[in-house]
């Protein structure tokens, strides 16, 4: 009999298992709760084992086509003078063959078109109750049905309800980093910021990024550092990131007054997901929901793909016993996801430094390949490789 799962959340955790479960001929259903889906978001390193998982699954050379290189990285000062600059070669020889620089909403589309004629989706729609025995889980959704499963698979991000509703409240679970992020895509490139640059501005414990990503879109990011996060939440970033960043200079007040037009602004804590066991019975965490490394680790869009792919080789592995399946699968890729985890923790002081000190320390590597010959270097390597 056909397996079936279903899968709380459409990012890039639960379109990946979606994909992964369809290939090894289960039946999953997705639910999200968002109304549709969306697009853009900022961008991200995606490498290593989520590279690997990509090739394997078939959607690598769709990710590839959504690769961006920055024509150069511009690093500025309050008064927006460049204090150093990476051009965009040496970005990608930095970045090594096997990875790409993407936008999070891209991921998520090439994921999407994968499944989209294959696997329900349905949007708008959310979990409300999870039951289970021996044989099966049933789950309970917003829309009035109650859907009975083989697997229910939690890839509902930081804030998942999965996990509030079989493991436990989230503060159980949550470690807080001690910094804020916010995105939002701008309807035009500030006037100080060049067309086709990353440029970022770092002070006082807080940075601003604005990337161009082509003619008519580009994107703003924000990431400081705060000892209240929750409640920064709970207000908001039309709040919040006007106060936090009001006296900033640069490109600050441009990107602070498009802020009431933004179509969709991702606005959250800095926090790692620590779960001591990311499955009961049959209902799994997997992505953000289960182990959340963080930016500062910057490897969470990889781990999600990685996760699925792995799940999926796990429960084809042990087709008629999905207990078994799952305990492989955590054993195998959990300490890779440990080893961000204490990454991430390592290098949130190196963030957003709130001293002039660390800042230089943070950007000496890059400044080293921002020097012509080691630039040239770094670029000929890459040429050789390839
Ligand atoms: C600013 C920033 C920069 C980053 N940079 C990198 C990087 O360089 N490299 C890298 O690999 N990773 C990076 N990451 C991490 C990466 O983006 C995430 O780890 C990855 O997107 C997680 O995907 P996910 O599907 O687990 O969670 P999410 O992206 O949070 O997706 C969860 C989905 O579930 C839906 N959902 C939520 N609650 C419910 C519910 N109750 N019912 C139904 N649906 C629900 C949401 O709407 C969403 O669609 C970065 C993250 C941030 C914030």
């Amino acid at each position: 009999m056909t397996k079936r799962a279903i899968i709380v959340g459409g990012g890039i955790a639960g379109l990946a298992t979606a994909l992964r479960l369809h290939q090894i001929g289960w039946q999953p259903v997705v639910v999200e709760r968002a109304p549709a889906r969306s697009s853009g978001g900022y961008a991200v390193t995606f490498s290593g084992i989520g590279y690997d998982s990509a090739e394997r699954m078939g959607v690598l050379p769709a990710l590839a086509e959504r690769h961006i290189t920055p024509d150069k990285m511009v690093y500025v000062k309050p008064d927006g003078q460049a204090r150093f600059a990476v051009p965009g070669q040496t970005v990608r020889a930095m970045l090594g063959q096997r990875a790409l620089n993407i936008l999070r909403g891209d991921i998520e589309d090439v994921l999407y078109a994968a499944i989209r004629d294959a696997v329900e989706i349905r949007f708008g729609t959310t979990v409300t109750a999870v039951t289970q025995d021996a044989h099966g889980v049933d789950v309970s959704l917003s829309d009035g049905t109650v859907e009975r499963a083989d697997l229910l698979i939690g890839a509902d991000g930081l804030h998942s309800t999965t996990r509030r509703l079989v493991f436990g409240p989230e503060e159980d679970f949550r470690l807080d980093l001690d910094h804020m992020t916010g995105v939002f895509m701008l309807d035009r490139l500030p006037s100080c910021v060049e067309e086709g640059t990353t440029s970022t501005l770092t002070d006082t414990g807080r940075t601003l990024a604005v990337i161009s990503l082509g003619p008519g879109r580009a994107a703003a990011f924000f990431g400081y550092r705060t000892t209240s996060p929750m409640a920064e939440l709970a207000e908001g970033p039309a709040t919040v990131l006007p106060r936090v960043y009001r006296d900033m200079g640069w490109a600050a007040p441009e990107v602070l007054a498009q802020l009431p037009h933004a179509e969709s602004v991702y606005f959250d804590t800095i926090s790692q997901m620590v779960v001591g066991n990311w499955s009961r019975g049959r209902v799994v965490l997997l992505g953000d929901a289960a182990w959340c490394v963080t930016l500062f680790a910057g490897f969470g869009s990889s781990l999600a793909v990685a996760g699925a792919d792995r799940l999926g080789t796990a429960l084809d592995r042990h087709p008629g016993d999905v207990l078994t399946a799952l305990r492989d699968w955590e054993t195998d890729l959990r300490p890779e996801a440990e080893k961000k985890q204490a990454l991430g923790r390592r290098v949130k002081g190196l963030y957003a430094p709130s001293d002039p000190f660390r800042l230089w320390l943070r950007d000496l590597p890059l400044r080293f390949a921002s020097f012509g010959p080691v630039s040239s270097l770094l670029q000929r390597r890459l040429q050789l490789k390839a």
